[in-house]
Protein backbone atom coordinates (compact mmCIF):
# COMPACT_ATOMS: atom_id res chain seq x y z
CA UNK A 1 0.00 0.00 0.00
CA UNK A 2 1.26 3.58 -1.05
CA UNK A 3 0.15 5.45 2.05
CA UNK A 4 0.92 4.59 5.61
CA UNK A 5 0.44 8.37 7.17
CA UNK A 6 -2.66 9.84 6.82
CA UNK A 7 -2.90 13.42 8.21
CA UNK A 8 -6.37 14.87 8.37
CA UNK A 9 -7.83 18.27 8.91
CA UNK A 10 -10.23 19.06 11.93
CA UNK A 11 -12.67 21.39 11.47
CA UNK A 12 -15.08 20.99 8.60
CA UNK A 13 -13.50 17.47 7.37
CA UNK A 14 -14.14 15.47 10.67
CA UNK A 15 -16.10 17.91 13.21
CA UNK A 16 -18.80 19.86 12.18
CA UNK A 17 -17.73 23.21 12.69
CA UNK A 18 -20.76 24.59 10.83
CA UNK A 19 -23.18 22.63 12.98
CA UNK A 20 -21.87 23.24 16.30
CA UNK A 21 -20.99 26.94 15.76
CA UNK A 22 -24.77 27.19 14.45
CA UNK A 23 -26.26 25.67 17.57
CA UNK A 24 -24.21 27.43 19.85
CA UNK A 25 -24.57 30.65 18.41
CA UNK A 26 -28.54 30.06 18.22
CA UNK A 27 -28.43 29.42 22.45
CA UNK A 28 -26.10 31.91 23.15
CA UNK A 29 -28.65 34.51 20.99
CA UNK A 30 -31.02 33.77 23.73
CA UNK A 31 -28.09 33.82 26.79
CA UNK A 32 -27.58 37.21 25.41
CA UNK A 33 -30.98 38.60 25.07
CA UNK A 34 -30.38 39.50 21.26
CA UNK A 35 -33.50 40.50 19.00
CA UNK A 36 -34.86 37.44 17.86
CA UNK A 37 -35.89 39.14 14.48
CA UNK A 38 -32.03 39.56 13.48
CA UNK A 39 -30.88 36.09 14.01
CA UNK A 40 -31.19 34.99 10.23
CA UNK A 41 -29.28 38.50 9.04
CA UNK A 42 -26.39 37.93 11.90
CA UNK A 43 -25.98 34.63 11.30
CA UNK A 44 -25.70 34.97 7.21
CA UNK A 45 -23.27 37.67 7.74
CA UNK A 46 -21.75 35.74 10.31
CA UNK A 47 -20.60 32.89 7.23
CA UNK A 48 -19.58 35.65 5.49
CA UNK A 49 -17.12 37.40 7.47
CA UNK A 50 -16.04 33.88 9.31
CA UNK A 51 -14.93 32.49 6.15
CA UNK A 52 -13.55 36.07 5.53
CA UNK A 53 -11.61 36.34 8.47
CA UNK A 54 -10.21 33.05 8.78
CA UNK A 55 -8.46 33.84 5.31
CA UNK A 56 -7.03 36.98 7.16
CA UNK A 57 -5.74 34.90 9.70
CA UNK A 58 -4.25 32.18 7.61
CA UNK A 59 -2.35 35.07 5.56
CA UNK A 60 -0.74 36.73 8.65
CA UNK A 61 -2.95 40.06 7.98
CA UNK A 62 -5.43 39.43 11.06
CA UNK A 63 -4.60 38.29 14.78
CA UNK A 64 -5.88 35.71 16.69
CA UNK A 65 -7.12 38.45 19.16
CA UNK A 66 -8.70 40.40 16.42
CA UNK A 67 -10.19 37.49 14.68
CA UNK A 68 -12.04 36.29 18.01
CA UNK A 69 -14.45 39.43 17.84
CA UNK A 70 -14.00 40.54 13.79
CA UNK A 71 -16.39 37.53 13.22
CA UNK A 72 -19.08 38.46 15.76
CA UNK A 73 -18.92 42.50 15.38
CA UNK A 74 -18.69 42.86 11.86
CA UNK A 75 -21.44 40.83 11.54
CA UNK A 76 -23.51 42.60 14.37
CA UNK A 77 -22.27 46.04 12.29
CA UNK A 78 -24.41 44.11 9.10
CA UNK A 79 -27.41 44.19 11.34
CA UNK A 80 -27.17 47.70 12.56
CA UNK A 81 -27.17 46.11 16.33
CA UNK A 82 -25.99 47.86 18.90
CA UNK A 83 -23.32 46.40 21.50
CA UNK A 84 -20.45 47.56 24.03
CA UNK A 85 -17.20 46.34 23.64
CA UNK A 86 -17.73 44.76 27.32
CA UNK A 87 -20.64 42.55 25.29
CA UNK A 88 -18.61 42.10 22.34
CA UNK A 89 -15.79 40.53 24.80
CA UNK A 90 -17.97 38.16 26.52
CA UNK A 91 -19.93 36.78 23.51
CA UNK A 92 -16.21 36.14 21.77
CA UNK A 93 -15.33 34.63 25.01
CA UNK A 94 -18.57 32.76 25.74
CA UNK A 95 -18.49 30.89 21.75
CA UNK A 96 -14.76 29.97 22.21
CA UNK A 97 -15.76 28.13 25.59
CA UNK A 98 -18.61 26.45 24.39
CA UNK A 99 -18.61 25.74 20.88
CA UNK A 100 -15.59 23.34 21.30
CA UNK A 101 -18.39 21.16 23.64
CA UNK A 102 -20.44 20.42 20.94
CA UNK A 103 -20.18 16.90 19.70
CA UNK A 104 -21.42 17.03 16.02
CA UNK A 105 -18.77 15.31 13.52
CA UNK A 106 -19.40 15.24 9.98
CA UNK A 107 -21.39 12.47 8.52
CA UNK A 108 -19.67 8.78 8.46
CA UNK A 109 -16.12 10.10 10.35
CA UNK A 110 -16.61 7.77 13.37
CA UNK A 111 -17.47 4.75 10.41
CA UNK A 112 -14.45 5.91 8.80
CA UNK A 113 -11.79 6.01 11.48
CA UNK A 114 -12.71 2.86 12.74
CA UNK A 115 -12.49 1.48 9.49
CA UNK A 116 -8.67 2.75 8.66
CA UNK A 117 -7.77 2.28 11.99
CA UNK A 118 -5.03 -0.74 12.30
CA UNK A 119 -4.26 -0.08 8.40
CA UNK A 120 -2.81 3.42 8.64
CA UNK A 121 -1.20 5.81 11.22
CA UNK A 122 -3.33 8.99 11.92
CA UNK A 123 -2.41 12.36 12.44
CA UNK A 124 -4.18 15.69 12.80
CA UNK A 125 -3.00 19.07 10.96
CA UNK A 126 -5.22 22.27 12.07
CA UNK A 127 -5.08 25.92 11.80
CA UNK A 128 -7.59 26.15 14.56
CA UNK A 129 -7.11 27.36 18.20
CA UNK A 130 -4.43 25.52 20.39
CA UNK A 131 -6.74 26.01 23.44
CA UNK A 132 -9.79 24.72 22.04
CA UNK A 133 -8.89 21.74 19.76
CA UNK A 134 -8.18 19.18 22.34
CA UNK A 135 -11.76 19.68 23.73
CA UNK A 136 -13.20 19.37 20.14
CA UNK A 137 -11.82 15.63 19.62
CA UNK A 138 -11.85 14.81 23.30
CA UNK A 139 -15.86 15.51 23.60
CA UNK A 140 -16.69 14.36 20.01
CA UNK A 141 -14.50 10.72 20.67
CA UNK A 142 -11.77 11.52 18.14
CA UNK A 143 -8.80 11.87 19.96
CA UNK A 144 -8.53 7.71 20.30
CA UNK A 145 -7.39 7.68 16.48
CA UNK A 146 -5.07 9.76 16.24
CA UNK A 147 -1.05 9.95 17.06
CA UNK A 148 -0.09 13.72 16.49
CA UNK A 149 -2.08 16.40 16.90
CA UNK A 150 -0.16 19.24 14.60
CA UNK A 151 -1.27 22.80 15.81
CA UNK A 152 -0.21 25.77 13.45
CA UNK A 153 0.07 27.52 16.66
CA UNK A 154 2.68 25.42 17.56
CA UNK A 155 4.46 25.32 14.77
CA UNK A 156 4.43 29.40 13.92
CA UNK A 157 2.70 29.12 10.67
CA UNK A 158 -0.04 27.90 9.14
CA UNK A 159 -1.93 25.73 6.60
CA UNK A 160 -0.61 26.09 3.71
CA UNK A 161 2.12 27.24 4.98
CA UNK A 162 5.15 24.34 3.54
CA UNK A 163 7.03 24.16 7.04
CA UNK A 164 3.71 23.08 8.84
CA UNK A 165 3.80 19.60 6.65
CA UNK A 166 7.50 19.58 7.05
CA UNK A 167 7.23 20.17 10.78
CA UNK A 168 4.50 16.89 10.83
CA UNK A 169 6.43 15.04 8.91
CA UNK A 170 9.38 14.90 10.88
CA UNK A 171 6.76 14.67 14.03
CA UNK A 172 5.41 11.34 12.87
CA UNK A 173 8.59 10.13 10.99
CA UNK A 174 7.53 9.94 7.57
CA UNK A 175 7.90 11.34 4.02
CA UNK A 176 5.56 13.32 1.36
CA UNK A 177 5.55 10.23 -0.84
CA UNK A 178 4.09 7.44 1.82
CA UNK A 179 1.79 10.17 3.18
CA UNK A 180 -2.10 11.52 2.15
CA UNK A 181 -3.73 14.76 3.26
CA UNK A 182 -7.65 14.77 3.71
CA UNK A 183 -9.07 18.24 4.00
CA UNK A 184 -12.09 20.58 3.09
CA UNK A 185 -9.93 23.63 2.69
CA UNK A 186 -8.87 24.42 -1.09
CA UNK A 187 -6.29 26.71 -0.22
CA UNK A 188 -4.79 25.10 3.34
CA UNK A 189 -5.31 21.73 2.88
CA UNK A 190 -4.81 20.94 -0.65
CA UNK A 191 -2.87 23.53 -2.19
CA UNK A 192 -0.93 23.39 0.67
CA UNK A 193 -0.47 19.65 0.38
CA UNK A 194 0.31 19.76 -3.09
CA UNK A 195 2.87 22.28 -3.31
CA UNK A 196 5.14 20.18 -0.84
CA UNK A 197 4.86 17.10 -2.74
CA UNK A 198 1.69 15.19 -0.63
CA UNK A 199 -1.30 13.03 -2.68
CA UNK A 200 -4.11 14.82 -1.19
CA UNK A 201 -7.87 14.21 -1.18
CA UNK A 202 -10.49 17.25 -1.15
CA UNK A 203 -13.86 16.86 0.71
CA UNK A 204 -16.03 18.63 -1.56
CA UNK A 205 -18.56 20.45 0.59
CA UNK A 206 -19.49 23.37 -1.65
CA UNK A 207 -19.91 24.17 -5.56
CA UNK A 208 -16.71 26.00 -5.89
CA UNK A 209 -14.65 25.48 -8.59
CA UNK A 210 -10.88 25.29 -9.34
CA UNK A 211 -8.42 24.95 -12.08
CA UNK A 212 -6.09 22.14 -10.64
CA UNK A 213 -7.17 18.84 -10.01
CA UNK A 214 -6.65 17.11 -6.79
CA UNK A 215 -5.18 13.65 -6.37
CA UNK A 216 -9.24 12.69 -5.03
CA UNK A 217 -11.72 14.48 -4.98
CA UNK A 218 -14.86 13.14 -2.68
CA UNK A 219 -18.49 14.56 -1.54
CA UNK A 220 -18.88 12.50 1.25
CA UNK A 221 -16.36 10.89 3.82
CA UNK A 222 -17.70 7.85 3.56
CA UNK A 223 -16.17 7.77 -0.16
CA UNK A 224 -12.48 7.08 1.32
CA UNK A 225 -13.08 3.62 2.32
CA UNK A 226 -12.90 3.19 -1.58
CA UNK A 227 -9.82 4.72 -2.10
CA UNK A 228 -7.97 3.64 1.44
MG1 LIG B 1 -11.20 22.63 7.44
Amino acid sequence: MKYKHLFFDLDGTLWDIHRNAEITLQSMWKQFDCDPNLWEGFYKAYLHHNHRVWAMYRQGTMTKEELRTARFSRSMDDVGMNYSMELMEQFAAAFVDQCPRQPHLIPGALELLNHLSGKYIMHIITNGFKEVQGIKMEGSGLSPFFVHNINSEDVGVRKPNPEIFNYAFELAGTRADESLMIGDDWEADIIGAKNIGMDQVYLKLNNQRHNVHPTFTITSLIELKEIL
